[in-house]
């Protein structure tokens, strides 16, 4: 019987083994960190053996094939060993796609993954698809395969899934955008962090569609030496340029497969970027073979997704906005973009290589103040410091909310968009948005 091990015990990685298990292999997990309750049971249920706390070499060895959670970085020993061995390391995307016919409908991107794809599952479910979610995002693939059908699965592609993953084809890619990110993982290489983004187009036929944004300057690069065989839908913020998508003079416009229209005003999303995240979404729901009518209703019925531009509320006239997800630069230059009030921005945390000059202008044209949340805060005033804005340093998200409406005035906002990852301060980025709002509540 193949052996399969499954290295890392998450989402991914319990449900991957769920689905070897239901598939009859021999399956074995292993993790070298504690593995939570939930997963646990669920390996039980399925007497699926485990470990946490360490690799034990001989039982991870001697795997036929081994699936990786995407969080292991391939410098880590047990990773090394396994390819000097020559044992085949997969995602459990790659895995799972094995085993399931349905249309893949794939999103990627350095910013934009997480709405796009909950819109595009927002839009589909509300017609009635019989539609999956799945990747970064809720329940793993290889769980709902092992467990469910569905027709079609909407499916957030992170680089490092993409990263394992070789025969696997999207029948509709989505590629967002690409900006510097993770380059911590990629060697501080930015071609290595752009060739793992392009596989999102690897096996695509002529039947298959690529969906990108047409203003993107590196995938413009990029497509170049591509000779891709997809049919391509390039959407921009402007019509021309071969775009088939875009939105100009208010107008949201879709030209192929077949002509759709309506008000810019009438979309739910704000901002430029959700522009973008709308017409990805609304193109792959076009060739997914979506009603106009529905079409409509799904792009203007859509609630946001938490700690992205999300309101926190409004405390005598200053309006807070928790965009904690913005753990790069780049996606706090479009928080900042959207922005109509002057604002006191919240910047910090663990930085994973940051340029700030990207923000410089934007910084300089809309903030009042800033007030920098991290261990350690150098890198910051080094860049902004000669700004000659109020600024705090602050270590604790009650300190931070504090000092930030004490900063702010009547009429103006703040903004959690702090370019950086949270784990100095806070367990993840989610908890780093829930504090932030639970001490704006308390006030
Ligand atoms: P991801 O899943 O790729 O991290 P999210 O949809 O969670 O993307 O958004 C992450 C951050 O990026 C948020 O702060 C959001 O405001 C910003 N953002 C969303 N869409 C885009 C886009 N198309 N381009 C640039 N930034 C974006």
């Amino acid at each position: 019987m193949k052996r399969i091990v499954i290295l890392g015990a998450g989402e991914s990685g319990a449900g991957a083994a769920v689905l070897a298990k239901v598939k009859g292999f021999d399956v074995f997990v292993s993790d070298k960190s504690a593995i939570k309750d939930n997963y646990k049971k669920q390996l039980d249920d399925y007497q699926i053996p485990w470990e946490e706390g360490d690799h034990t070499l001989e039982k991870v060895l001697n795997a036929d094939e081994v699936i990786k959670s995407p969080g292991i970085p391939d410098k880590a020993p047990v990773i090394q060993q396994l390819k000097a061995q020559g044992t085949p390391i997969i995602s459990e995307i790659e895995f799972a796609g094995r085993y399931t016919d349905a249309k893949m409908i794939c999103i990627t991107g350095s910013n934009g993954k997480t709405t796009t794809t909950s819109l595009i599952f927002h839009i589909l479910k509300n017609a009635g698809y019989n539609v999956g979610l799945a990747g970064n995002i809720g329940r793993s693939l290889a769980l709902q395969v092992a467990t469910e059908h569905f027709d079609y699965y909407v499916i957030e592609l992170s680089s490092f899934q993409l990263d394992n993953m070789y025969e696997f084809k999207a029948d509709l890619a989505i590629l967002m955008n690409i900006t510097p990110d993770h380059l911590d993982r990629y060697d501080f290489k930015m071609q290595n962090y752009v060739d793992a983004k392009m596989r999102i187009t690897q096996n695509q036929t002529e039947q298959d569609a690529f969906i990108f944004w047409n203003d993107d300057p590196i995938v413009s690069e990029e497509l170049k030496k591509y000779n891709l065989k997809a049919q391509l839908f390039p959407f921009s913020e402007f019509k021309g340029n071969g775009a088939i998508a875009y939105a100009d003079k208010g107008q949201y416009t879709i030209e192929a497969p077949t002509p759709f229209n309506m008000e810019q005003d009438a979309l739910s999303l704000r901002g430029k970027h959700n522009l973008y995240n709308s017409l990805a979404a609304g193109i792959t729901a076009h060739l997914a073979g979506i009603s106009d009518e529905d079409l409509r209703k799904g792009l203007s019925s859509f609630a946001g997704v938490e700690h992205r531009l999300e309101k926190a509320g409004t405390i005598r006239n200053v309006e807070f906005i928790n965009d904690s997800k913005a753990t790069n630069v780049n996606a706090c230059w479009y928080a900042l973009e959207s922005m109509t009030k002057p604002t006191v921005l919240i910047l910090g945390g663990i930085d994973k290589g940051n340029d700030y000059s990207e923000i410089y202008d934007l910084v300089r044209e809309k903030c009042i103040g800033l007030v920098f949340l991290g261990v350690d805060n150098k890198k910051l005033h080094e860049n902004f410091d000669s700004f000659g804005l109020p600024i705090a340093d602050v270590t604790s998200m009650k300190d931070c909310v504090k000092e930030c409406f004490a900063m702010a005035r009547p009429g103006a906002a703040v903004l959690l968009s702090p370019c950086c990852a949270s784990f100095d301060l806070f367990k993840n980025m989610e908890d780093r948005g829930e504090q932030f709002k639970q001490f704006v509540k308390e006030l």
